[in-house]
């Protein structure tokens, strides 16, 4: 009797991964910023390295029309703090801004949440629900 390997499905994270993005947009490491990625942008090869290293290290087009050479989800202090891109709010139809549209309000209206949801509860809620990575 052969012990058959457990088939390691991992695309649900990198689904996350890009829901998460979708709301908190997403840090380079040479700007300072908050870009947005279209969904249609992303490539397997990037899918593997959400999966991998929750972070995407391969070349990626931002909504604004420039390449990263890499995208991670921002840490808290960036989703309220960083300015979101003026190229990527344009190309979206967000209002520009500081912090991850999930954090203001003008936006959340855009994403469809409640706009008075975007209090520390629900930053605290998010961070929680990352650690258990559900
Ligand atoms: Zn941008």
């Amino acid at each position: 009797m052969t012990m058959q390997p457990e088939p390691v499905l991992c695309l649900e994270s990198a689904e996350e991964f890009i829901s998460i993005g979708r709301v908190d947009w997403y840090v380079t490491k040479s700007w300072r910023k908050l870009h947005a990625v279209r969904d249609e942008d992303w490539t397997g090869e990037h899918r593997a390295d959400m999966e991998q290293e929750w972070a995407v290290l391969s070349p990626v087009r931002l909504a604004c029309g420039r390449v990263a050479a890499s995208v991670c989800i921002p840490g808290m202090f960036s989703r309220m703090g960083a300015e979101r891109c003026k190229g990527c709010c344009r190309a979206l139809g967000y209002p520009q801004g500081k912090g991850s549209p999930k954090n203001d309000d003008a936006c959340r209206v855009l994403l469809g949440l409640p706009a008075d949801g975007g209090g520390l509860c629900e930053v605290l809620g998010d961070e929680e629900r990352s650690e258990e990575g559900e």
